[in-house]
């Protein structure tokens, strides 16, 4: 008797067992970490154990060649010497951007590090370069210059490149690889600003990605429902400075070599491929409402949420029924057709 209430007993702690370690592996593992110049956070839920690891290693080993202000970054070396062999990982994405900037032209443009370090984006010393300077800045800013055979490099003197504006798209497409080698049923990895989201949550909702509010941007203004792909945003809140109460932000116009100013306030854009979501989001920004909706009708591959200074909200045809404004905003939503 005693033996068979022993044995029921086991059965019970083996069933609670099996019960809790069903409910634990629908809960996320995740990781937080620096890199990129910002703050990301990876939830993966099921597949191997180590997927938290492997993504944050991949995203480390880009930022490593794709940082153009770290001496032993690819960029680096390519933008110092006018000459460098690069690995793989950073001429597929410099191929991949000077296709994008001609799609984008002229409102991309990767050879734009010159004009960012002169405002004193790249080291926080800011300054304002003077009419005569910003001539000669843009003058320089040409990615048709850009030479390559195989992974060798060449740019003209003077000219140097910055992929900030698609580095953390490309990361994201890697992490997809990676989430698909190591069987994850889902993720959402917030790269700082570019969210990749994929597969299917084990709940069975849809993802919800915040747009952040430009005023404060640790805070969101409203809510996307997606499936899978790539939001990434651009704001001209991320990074910019002020004089004589004029702000100037880190997204620039090629033609002038001077940040925006457009009343644009921040460009979301949701598409499957992260590359094209990062670079449409700053050359977007870049174009202003009009062009904006102009290359949108033209290419409708992707979608996208503008926010502009006078608090209305312009949505394509695809995010706008998913989109919902949080309570307290009063902003005016606007759909825009095909
Ligand atoms: P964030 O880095 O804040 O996510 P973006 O994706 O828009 O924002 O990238 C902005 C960065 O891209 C800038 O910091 C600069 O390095 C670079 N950049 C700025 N203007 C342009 C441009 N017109 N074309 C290509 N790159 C740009
Ligand atoms: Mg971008």
């Amino acid at each position: 008797m005693k033996k068979r209430i022993l044995g029921a007993l086991c059965a019970l702690i083996l069933l609670i067992a099996v019960i809790l370690s069903s409910c634990a592996s629908t809960e996320p593992r995740s990781a937080s970490f620096q890199s990129m110049d910002t703050l990301m956070t990876v939830k993966v839920y099921g597949g191997d154990k180590d997927l938290c690891d492997r993504l944050q290693q991949r995203v480390t080993e880009l930022d490593a060649l794709l940082d153009a202000t770290d001496e032993n970054s690819d960029i680096y070396q390519l933008n110092q010497n006018g000459k460098a062999d690069v690995s793989n990982d950073t001429a597929a994405l410099l191929e991949r951007s000077l296709q994008l900037s001609e799609k984008l032209d002229p409102a991309f443009d990767i050879t734009i590090y010159p004009a960012v370090k002169a405002w004193g984006f790249t080291t926080g010393d800011y300054r304002i370069p003077d009419d005569d300077e910003l001539k000669q800045l843009a003058a320089k800013i040409d990615d048709t210059a850009v030479q390559s055979d195989n992974n060798t490099y060449t740019l003209p003197a003077g000219v140097m490149l910055d992929l900030g504006a698609v580095a953390k798209g490309y990361a994201a497409d890697q992490c997809d690889a990676i989430l698909k080698e190591g069987h994850a049923d889902a993720a959402v990895l917030n790269l700082g600003g570019t969210v990749k989201l994929y597969g299917k949550k084990p709940d069975g909702k849809r993802f919800s990605v915040g747009v952040a509010d430009p005023d404060n941007p640790a805070g969101y203004f409203g809510y996307l429902s997606c499936e899978d792909g790539v939001v990434a945003t651009s704001g001209g809140y991320e990074r910019y400075f002020e004089r004589d109460g004029k702000r100037y932000i880190h997204i620039l116009d090629p033609a002038t070599a001077k940040p925006v100013e457009n009343g644009i306030q921040s460009v979301t854009i949701c598409c499957d491929d992260g590359t094209a979501a990062d670079a449409l989001s700053t050359a977007l920004f870049v174009m202003g409402l009009d062009k904006a909706t102009a290359y949108y009708r033209a290419h409708p591959d992707f979608d996208f949420i503008i926010l502009t200074d006078d608090h209305s909200v312009y949505l394509t045809e695809g995010v706008y029924d998913e989109f919902t404004l949080c309570d307290g905003y009063d902003f005016h939503l606007k759909k825009v057709d095909r």
